[in-house]
């Protein structure tokens, strides 16, 4: 054979036998092995082709190894887990590296362009008006400040974006039909905002996103975002709104400032105050704080509180027409995305920080992602069924 390492002629030298990890126990086989004379290496190809991990990992137990290293709020969980559901024994240390190995695989893969799985074009749910919709999100997590004057969230800040199509409101449904499943592709890591931008494009175009009339765009409002949404996906209607549960976080936040002791009133207060966010809009809620018999004096923490919720408000009252938006059957809130990835993604970031570096964490998002995506994405990805798409521009 050639040899891998400096292209010279390496001879056979002898079938040598390795002991691998399978998902019914310990295998032993027996494979060629060839030494090259010129650079002293050795080289054995049948590995590469079988797919045998670094660690001796059979592709089934890397497939596992890396789910139960992605579901899971800790590898030493996921190494429990394995070991429970699959009786097989692997260390932490192996379902780590072996995890963020399979997201950097993936990562690099996403990079060239390359697509899992057939392109297909979602059947998109229409809207009060009979409009077909399509809708993308993007947040950002591990850290929720939004700094002064707007400081870059660049750097070691995850994304979490999404191209999704959720099933209308009920109250759209045809009687008695269930809701469709929901459809949706993420992507999900520590990169800049603008690099995200591609990629997301790319699955956009994958699953037709081109051929919805409207599409809608859900943030919560952090450092770059609505802009992020508006150069990605520039058509001139774009509609853009506040995830409603964001701003509606801000509203609990009042609460807990207005009745520290009690909690029955704050959370009454919290949810009259939801409701008419949710009823009337921003504008109109932001009018009746301000109109707000406030108890005299003001706690510091009331104070503060206050001024966050109107600087918020005011900064995003253009979307935040909640009222509007329902009426015209459009999702408000960008749960589907945070669900998807945001907690899990987020809580690992905060505990990691010390045990891992950045690497690890941009891999981890990846398999997260990949593995809450549409059914056949993960799939795809582990039965190596990836093709190099047709780049093209969202409008
Ligand atoms: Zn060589």
């Amino acid at each position: 054979m050639t040899c891998p390492h400096c292209h010279q002629t390496a001879g056979y030298h002898a079938d040598r036998e390795r002991t691998l990890v399978g998902l019914c126990g310990t295998l032993h086989y027996r494979r060629a092995y060839y030494y090259c004379r010129s650079c002293g290496k050795g080289s054995a190809p049948f590995d590469a082709q079988a797919g045998i991990t670094p660690r001796a990992l059979t592709p089934a137990v890397e497939r596992l190894a890396t789910l139960a290293g992605g579901v899971c709020e800790s590898f030493e969980r996921g190494a429990e887990l394995l070991d429970e559901m699959a009786g097989v024994h692997l260390s932490e240390a192996t379902v780590q590296r072996t995890t963020e190995g399979a997201g950097r695989r993936i990562a690099q893969l996403l990079g060239q362009g390359m697509r899992f799985g057939p392109a297909r074009r979602w059947d998109w749910h229409g809207d009060a008006r009979g409009r077909t919709v399509a809708y993308v999100s993007v947040d950002a997590t591990g850290t929720r400040q939004q700094g002064p004057g707007g400081a870059a969230a660049e750097g070691r800040m995850a994304y979490v974006a999404g191209v999704y199509n959720p099933s209308p409101p009920d109250w759209l449904l045809p009687a008695g039909q269930a809701p469709p499943r929901l459809q949706a592709r993420y992507l999900s890591g520590l990169y800049a905002l603008g690099e995200l931008g591609l990629l997301l494009r790319r699955q956009a175009a994958q699953v037709g996103m081109e051929e919805a009339e409207l599409w809608v765009a859900l943030t919560d409002g952090g450092n770059g975002l609505e802009e992020f949404c508006q150069t990605n996906f520039n058509r001139a209607d774009l509609v853009v709104i506040l995830d409603f549960y964001h701003a509606a976080t801000y509203l609990k936040e009042l609460a807990q400032a207005l009745y520290p002791q009690d909690q029955e009133r704050r959370q009454e207060q919290a949810e009259e105050w939801c409701r008419l966010l949710k009823a009337e809009g921003g504008a109109a809620t932001l009018a009746m704080l301000r109109a707000w018999d406030w108890p005299a004096p003001r706690s510091a923490a009331l104070r503060e509180q206050l001024a966050k919720v109107e600087g918020y408000f005011e900064k995003n009252l253009h979307r935040m027409e909640y009222p509007e938006y329902e009426a015209e059957g459009w999702h408000i809130g960008s749960g589907v995305v945070e669900s998807a990835c945001k907690t899990v993604v987020g809580q690992r970031l905060k505990g990691a920080g010390m045990r891992w570096g950045a690497d690890g964490a941009h891999a981890l998002c990846h398999v997260r992602a990949l593995y809450r995506s549409e059914k056949g994405q993960w799939e795809a990805f582990w039965n190596r069924n990836w093709t190099k798409t047709k780049d093209y521009q969202l409008n």
